[in-house]
């Protein structure tokens, strides 16, 4: 009889937001009349920008004339998507041969799909809170997962010790749950320990956009990543390309296991297993990485910044510590002294109507830890944000 894929017997349940969606329906059921806020959505609410906009219409009028009809396109990415992606890298002072980039339809499908690069026998480090894809993705894959955990002693920013072991290890700063960002000396703690190990780091670089001042937005800023490292990426939360679906992986031609090229077998892997990405939905990623492109997007990730600082100012005057919302649209709360998680989360929910994502479904190390996010609506935020300030000056 034919056996199906039993790795997927050791999948927990992913109870986090399916978990997060009952409760919030079944107090919309008993209390039809009240309105909800929810800082919980990993997802933006701004529209794309209008030069996305444009580019994607004149690609739709390309595909109607049989002069400028598309039919398949390059695998791997059309040249000029490459190079628009290439450019802005460069922009930040990281030289990449466009053919060192590829297309994706987003950081969710690469970050599972990368792991046909890597022997079955590679083991995975995952640094926790952590997004959850990663730990599933690998253990679908019939991986070994140990964990790094993060917590306030060390600002959610694990580094290497002289125990840690790792074939492939995720990194993703700015990190979802937490916000925080490595910092360039940090990265090059990482990338000293894969490249002394022969280890791949995986960084997901899915909230690059959002930094502010001289720290790392690409792996590729640290000397040596080029022999250790793969960066996936995405315009979902650079662009607002969450429904839209567009990213790019970076895989540097230096790249080389056991003989065996990286760059080369990824060329392999897409050209068999995919048939490319919409030629219009790259024609509107060329857009976004234009001048203008660029200066729309920015716009858009102010008005979540706002966001950010109008829960981060009432989380100061409640006097409740927390990390992120500077360089990431997201912020760690701690919950107060001895709550867990998910009890917040039904007080939110039960006192104030705000929804918020409990820390512990981000790993154990997450637990007395709550995620706000400042990607919702910036009216319903700054209600949201005078409820909360109330309820923790409560006694
Ligand atoms: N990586 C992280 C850390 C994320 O938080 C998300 C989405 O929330 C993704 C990857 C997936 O992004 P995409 O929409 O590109 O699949």
């Amino acid at each position: 009889m034919l056996k199906p894929n039993v790795n997927y017997r050791n999948l927990k349940d992913s109870y986090l937001f399916f978990g997060i969606s009952k409760k919030v329906e079944a107090y919309r059921k008993a209390h039809p009349d009240l309105p909800l806020y929810r800082l919980g959505i990993g997802d933006v609410s701004r529209p794309l920008c209008d030069a996305a906009i444009q580019a994607m219409h004149d690609a739709v009028e390309d595909q109607s004339r049989a002069e400028t009809f598309h039919g398949y396109v390059p695998e791997c990415g059309i040249p000029e998507y490459r190079k628009a992606v290439a450019g802005y890298y460069a922009c930040r002072g990281v030289q990449l041969d466009p053919e060192e980039v590829f297309v994706s339809s987003g950081a969710s499908d690469e970050l599972g799909d990368i792991l046909d690069l890597f022997d079955k026998s590679a083991d995975a480090l995952v640094t926790q809170p952590a997004y959850p894809a990663y730990v599933d993705a690998s253990i679908m894959a019939g991986r070994k997962v140990s964990f790094l955990t993060a917590g306030p002693d060390n600002d959610f920013l694990p580094l290497p010790g002289k125990d840690t072991q790792a074939d492939l290890l995720y990194l993703c700063s700015p990190n979802n749950p937490t916000g925080a960002v490595y910092s360039r000396e940090q990265l090059q703690q990482w990338v000293d320990f894969a490249n002394s190990r022969g280890a791949v780091i995986l960084f997901d670089a899915a909230y690059e956009a959002f930094i502010e001042g001289d720290l790392p937005h690409s792996i590729f800023e640290i000397p040596g990543a080029e022999t250790c490292a793969i960066e996936i990426c995405s315009l979902s939360k650079t662009a607002g390309f969450t429904g839209t679906r567009l990213g790019y992986t970076v895989i540097p031609k230096a790249l080389e296991r056991d003989g065996m090229n990286l760059n080369a077998m990824w060329v392999r892997n897409r050209t068999t297993k995919t048939n490319g990405i919409s030629y219009i939905l790259q024609k509107g990623g060329i857009a976004v990485f234009t001048d203008e492109g660029l200066r729309q997007i920015r716009e858009n990730i102010q008005y979540y910044k706002r966001n950010a600082r109008v829960l981060m100012a009432a989380l100061d005057k409640a006097g409740i510590r927390y990390w992120g919302g500077k360089n990431a649209p997201y912020i760690w709360m701690a919950c107060p002294e001895g709550v867990k998680s998910w009890d917040f989360f039904d007080r939110l929910l039960n006192e104030i109507q705000i929804i918020g994502t409990p820390g512990e479904g981000f790993g154990a190390c997450g637990e007395g830890f709550f995620r706000l996010s400042s990607f919702g609506d910036a009216k319903d935020t700054e209600i949201a944000a005078e409820r909360l300030q109330e309820l923790l000056l409560r006694k």
